[in-house]
């Protein structure tokens, strides 16, 4: 079977569904890898490199010859109306915001596997690239707020004085809010956080982090993912929030309930009465926002209460796609462990009694299989 793999499109998207170490497990598959010309360049992979690797390199793919089609963003609905009946795809595909793309795809008979609905189990942690991203995502926020801060993240003590360590604090503590807790305390802050998940206080504990405890009950909902709370008890949130969120030099927020809109945890006055100088990353700017008035893929100057200078807003975008390198090393090992699942004697056989690959598929057999994308398309 041809495995093709194209250059992402999307402005901004830097990385890339194959690299020359995955194409050597796909060949290892049985698999004959085709890679469009410059699908690598910016995650560090040339098309030498792939070649050297066995994979095809060619100018311009050629989608309706494909049997199985990787990619990282969502396709175009008219990418997905050219693949041939029975192709299969594997990449991120949004079912909830890309529905053209999913009727598309339904339309067009292809089998399509996102990777956003890999079940989050022990058995599929290697193909599961929310997981993947995320780390990245963590880490990365971390660095871009250090960036922006005007004074150090460790504790100094030098002949010309003591600097105090700077003080963050994490708000959502799943796979991204833990990795920025780990590398914030890298880089020799002082770190707290909060979270709504029972499990988190322990969580955050591991990687070096203080969990601030609110008198609010915890709120987890089915496979360990948090659920939304009301309105009343937002609210509470964010007043039992503002105390913790004015001492922080570095606010960073990652909070996320799948399938609904970002929680508001920080207001604007929260923000305003922060200390001049002080940072917030909003990592889940482009899912609606932890933070009032963050805008995704731009900094913003919030003048404080007192007048006396300003809080920069970041608003993160495609913070995975700012690190191509390992992004796209660890994005690529989950496409093709998830099509490791599924190639015998170099054919893609879904089966679908298996619980991850049944799980992760959006549609198959011209029918949208994923039950709330169904339901929406209805
Ligand atoms: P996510 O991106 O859906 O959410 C990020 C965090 O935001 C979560 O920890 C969530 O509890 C938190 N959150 C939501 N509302 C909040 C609020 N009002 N205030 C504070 N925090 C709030 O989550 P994720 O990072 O994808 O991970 C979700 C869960 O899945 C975690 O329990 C994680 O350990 C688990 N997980 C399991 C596996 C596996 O077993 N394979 C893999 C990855 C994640």
């Amino acid at each position: 079977m041809l495995l093709g793999v194209a250059r992402e499109r999307i402005d901004g998207e830097r990385r890339v569904a194959a690299t020359p170490e995955t194409v050597k497990q796909l060949a290892g598959l049985g698999l004959d890898v085709v890679i469009e010309s410059g699908a690598g360049l910016a995650a560090g992979h040339s098309d030498d490199d792939y070649r050297n690797a066995g994979a095809a390199v060619v100018p311009s793919l050629e989608t309706g010859s494909l049997d199985v089609y990787a990619h990282v963003r969502p396709l175009e609905p008219a990418t997905a109306a050219a693949l041939c009946r029975g192709a299969v795809t594997v990449g991120l595909a949004s079912p909830s915001s890309e529905l053209p793309t999913v009727r598309a795809l339904a339309a067009a008979g292809v089998t399509s596997f996102a990777l956003e609905l890999v079940p989050r189990i022990s058995r599929a942690q290697s193909m599961d690239a929310l997981s993947s991203q995320a780390l990245v995502a963590g880490y990365r926020c971390v660095l871009e707020a250090a960036i922006r801060l005007p004074r150090f993240f460790p504790l100094y003590m030098t002949a010309a004085g003591t600097v105090p360590p700077a003080r963050v604090l994490v708000l959502g503590a799943g796979v991204a809010g833990l990795q920025a807790i780990g590398t914030a305390k890298r880089l020799g802050a002082r770190v707290s956080a909060n979270d709504i998940r029972p499990a988190s206080a322990d969580e955050v504990a591991s990687m070096g982090g203080t969990f601030i405890k609110l008198d609010l009950e915890t709120a987890e909902a089915s496979g360990g993912y948090a659920r939304e709370l009301s309105a009343d008890r937002g609210a509470l949130q964010r007043r039992l929030l503002a105390p913790h969120v004015a001492l922080a030099d570095v606010l960073i927020t990652t909070a996320a309930v799948p399938g609904r809109p970002a929680p508001l945890l920080v207001s604007r006055d929260m923000v305003q009465g922060m200390r001049p100088g002080s940072v917030v990353i909003d990592l889940a700017a482009e899912s609606g926002g932890n933070v009032e008035g963050s805008v995704p893929g731009e900094d913003l100057q919030v003048p404080t209460a007192d007048g006396q200078g300003y809080v920069t807003l970041v608003g993160l975008k495609d913070p995975a796609s700012a690190m191509p390198s390992d992004a796209s090393r660890l994005y690529a090992k989950n496409v093709a462990n998830l099509l490791a699942l599924m190639v015998r004697d170099g054919t893609v056989a879904p089966d679908f009694g298996d619980d991850v690959v049944a799980g992760a598929c959006l549609t198959h057999g011209g029918e949208v299989r994923h039950g709330p994308t169904a339901e929406a398309l209805a």
